[in-house]
């Protein structure tokens, strides 16, 4: 199996290939990791992974999954692992930028639930999940890994100076677990930081609202400028509500992004809409 240190070693040196920081590439090398990852995917599920790398988790995946559609940024990973996994006929390997893939098309393409694992790229962890979470339609689970402190925001919801749309965005369609933390001695190179996993489980039955772009544009509005009132910056940004209306619904006008929560931002696009 590629997860291995051993292994991983092997085929860096075979290749001559250095990881490449602009691209976050961080491998991971401790297969007992990757065996908690497969544990959590179902028979005959399909896959989408998220920078595959050199191919540790894919092919632990494609062990157990229907189909596993692996992205990869850097072509030079690509070669390797279209060497690598060619005895796979259920992975298909696809030399992308994920931020560019039309998702919601891909997604239609498959008559199940899809689940997405990915090892994220550190630099585009935000941008990634807030991609993957405007399908949850079409999917059932997302399993990712990312800095621990990263991961502490949604586990913990924290709302300091990272509090951010998207931890909203996250309560609103999952229900989000650790599946375990990760140490920085179980990749290659070693990072600066541990990791974590978190399994972000979507709810059946999260449609709660007629509209939601209209309230996470609403939640964006709210955190333009996080140090502003909630109240100044919905109207700043074009949205009509007074401060009688948000005290009807309990909410304190002068009140801060941090003082909100989830059901808060639910009640304003009630006023709104
Ligand atoms: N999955 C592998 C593992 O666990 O060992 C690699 C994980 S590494 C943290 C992140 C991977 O994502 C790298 O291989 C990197 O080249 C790739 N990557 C970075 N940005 C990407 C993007 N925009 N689209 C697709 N892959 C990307």
């Amino acid at each position: 199996m590629i997860g291995s240190k051993s292994k991983t070693i092997n085929v860096l040196n075979k290749y001559d290939y250095r990881a490449k920081k602009k691209f976050g590439q961080n491998f991971l090398v401790e297969p007992t990791i990757i065996k908690k990852i497969v544990e959590e995917i179902t028979e005959g599920s399909i896959i989408i992974e998220i920078g595959a790398g050199l191919g540790a988790i894919t092919q632990a995946l494609a062990q157990k999954a229907k189909e596993v559609i692996a992205y990869e940024i850097d072509s030079d990973l690509v070669e390797i692992l279209n060497e690598n996994l060619k005895n796979y006929g259920n992975i298909k390997i696809i030399n992308e930028d994920f931020l560019k893939v039309d998702l919601e098309s891909l997604l239609n393409f498959y008559n199940q639930k899809v689940t997405i694992v990915s090892n994220l790229p550190y630099y585009i962890t935000t941008e990634i999940l807030t991609k993957v979470l405007q399908s949850s339609d079409k999917i059932n689970k997302i399993i990712a890994m990312m800095q621990k402190e990263v991961a502490d925001r949604f586990t913990k919801n924290k709302k300091g100076k990272d509090y951010s749309v998207l931890q909203i965005m996250a309560q609103y369609y999952c229900d989000v677990k650790s599946l375990t933390k990760v140490s920085k001695n179980n990749f290659i190179p070693t990072p600066k930081v541990d990791s974590e996993i978190l399994i972000f489980e979507i709810k059946e039955d999260y449609k709660k609202i007629e509209d939601e772009k209209l309230l996470f544009d609403i939640v964006k509005a709210s955190f333009s400028q996080r140090r502003k009132m909630i109240l100044s910056n919905l109207n700043n940004s074009g949205f009509i509500i007074n401060p009688q209306q948000l005290l009807d619904i309990g909410v304190n006008p002068t009140s801060r992004v941090e003082q909100l929560e989830l059901e808060d931002y639910i009640k304003i696009y009630e006023v709104i809409v």
